[in-house]
């Protein structure tokens, strides 16, 4: 058998690694798209680098539109076969794969209309033909994809034919996570491959630690942190009510958030929610602003028995995890708007993390030249990014393409991080017997962060494998 990294190779985004088995069987662990460079957005995720009707099996690990994104294009192009997950990653994907199509046509749109009038600005977007090609896919495609959705429950090994069985464990990092053990019988031999997939940070809030996969030959795993350490104060409440207080109590200034639909903003709904049960909570108003992250956390809270015991505690005791008094959910874009006008204190939770368009632009537009007002920013910002300037303390930055003043506070907090850093990392690597594989493969992750981890953990059987690349199993 041999793997091939056709993606997140020494890289974050474009997850899609595919094992061939010697008797041909071809199947391919994720499917993600690739936003490293904005600009080569379709140059990297129009085409395959293999024909999808070779491939017979698709896993998926989670949602996330970097390992899930590209699906609905594998389909388009002729992959006809099942995509295994988790129960709860069907629902989710389902959602952000939606609205990556909407964000798909939106960009379409915005370049078709600079190139046929200069400056004017897009106000609608409608479900044409014209912009259906113009996008990697299509609803029906998305459908397909759904449609062949099969669930696994974790640790229930599924035979899938005589040489391969699939095995999830659960990954922490987002609902419906999951590592996936592969065991290939061949040769009279079974060799064991485990892929992390996005693994979560150990005590985060709503989803549980990661489950170490056991039994291994090989390990394909996550690197995001690998070369950082998170900070040492991660009391989400406790940052939370101190940023609250200091900038809408005291100062009458907005807190912006900006954070991912899926995973972040629940985490950060459920840490309000739990002040406010402990009556610590100041009264102002709190908004999320995204309707992805609207419907994300009601399939939070139908997948309760997914979520860790502080999640599942306080759901016995108090009957829901994220709904309390002044929080409200805005899916109207007219009230998005709204929010940013009031003139009054408020938290404004919205998406997208790293900055980059969707409604938190706005409200950091409206805000980030108010000194009274604080962005902190919860989470990974790629280089290139808006939340990655912001986080360098630029004095200007480009929004909208005009020179912004910052005077509004920029914080950052780890509080909510949905990976392991370099601990948590080799913590992990520790608990799976890393000495004994006989090889470690590092991928999603940038290159400097690989190196950092691998020369931490100090073994010569660490890979760092580039795009393309093949090794022999
Ligand atoms: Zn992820």
């Amino acid at each position: 058998m041999n793997i091939t990294f056709w993606g997140a190779a020494r890289q974050v985004t474009g997850s899609m690694h595919m094992l061939t088995l010697d008797n041909g069987y071809t199947v391919l662990v994720d499917c993600g798209l690739d936003y490293e460079n904005r600009d080569d957005f379709e140059v990297n995720n129009r085409n395959f680098p293999f024909l999808p009707e070779d491939i017979d099996l698709v896993i998926l690990t989670h949602a996330h539109i970097d390992h899930s994104g590209n699906l609905p294009n594998l389909i388009r192009q002729g992959y006809s076969g099942q995509i295994l997950c988790s129960e709860a990653t069907i629902e989710l994907t389902r959602n952000l794969l939606i609205d990556s199509l909407n964000v798909q046509m939106i960009e379409s749109d915005k370049k078709s209309r600079t190139r046929k009038s200069g400056k004017k600005k897009m106000k609608h977007v409608r479900l044409s033909a014209k912009h259906q090609s113009a996008t990697l896919y299509n609803r029906s495609h998305i459908d397909k994809a759904t449609d062949a959705m099969i669930s696994l429950a974790y640790y229930k090994p599924f035979e899938v034919n005589e040489h391969l069985t699939v095995e999830l464990f659960e990954a922490g990092h987002i609902l419906g996570a999951a590592s996936v053990k592969i065991s290939v019988k061949e040769g009279g031999k079974i060799k064991t491959i485990g892929f992390t997939g996005d693994l979560g940070n150990y005590n985060s809030k709503l989803v549980k630690d990661p489950v170490p996969m056991t039994g291994l030959d090989y390990l394909v795993t996550e690197s995001t942190y690998g070369g950082r350490l998170h900070s040492e104060n991660t009391n989400a409440e406790a940052i939370l009510l101190e940023y609250i207080t200091n900038t809408c109590v005291k100062f009458r200034g907005k807190l912006v958030i900006p954070a991912f639909s899926v995973g972040r903003t629940q985490a950060v709904i459920f840490s309000f929610n739990q002040l406010y049960v402990k009556g610590l909570l100041p009264d102002v108003k709190i908004f999320t602003d995204s309707p992805l992250a609207i419907r994300t956390t009601r399939l939070y809270a139908q997948h309760i028995e997914n979520l860790n015991d502080e999640a599942r505690d306080f759901y016995s005791k108090h009957g829901n995890l994220f709904s309390f008094p002044g929080l409200y959910s805005m899916e109207d874009p007219g009230d998005s708007q709204m929010i940013s006008l009031l003139p009054e204190p408020a938290v404004i939770i919205s998406a997208a993390g790293m900055v980059e368009g969707g409604r938190i632009q706005e409200h950091v537009r409206h805000n980030i030249s108010d000194p009274y007002s604080t962005i902190l920013i919860a989470g990974f910002c790629a280089e290139g990014t808006l939340g990655h300037e912001l986080l360098q303390g630029k004095p200007t930055v480009k929004i909208n393409k005009r020179d912004r003043q910052v005077y509004a506070k920029v914080s950052r907090t780890d509080a909510f991080s949905a990976h392991p850093d370099q601990n948590g990392l080799i913590r992990y690597f520790e608990a799976v017997n890393y000495k004994k594989l006989k090889k470690i493969f590092l991928v999603h992750g940038d290159y400097t962060s690989m190196q950092a981890l691998k020369e931490k953990v100090g073994l010569k059987t660490i890979e760092m494998p580039e795009e393309d690349s093949v090794y022999e199993l």
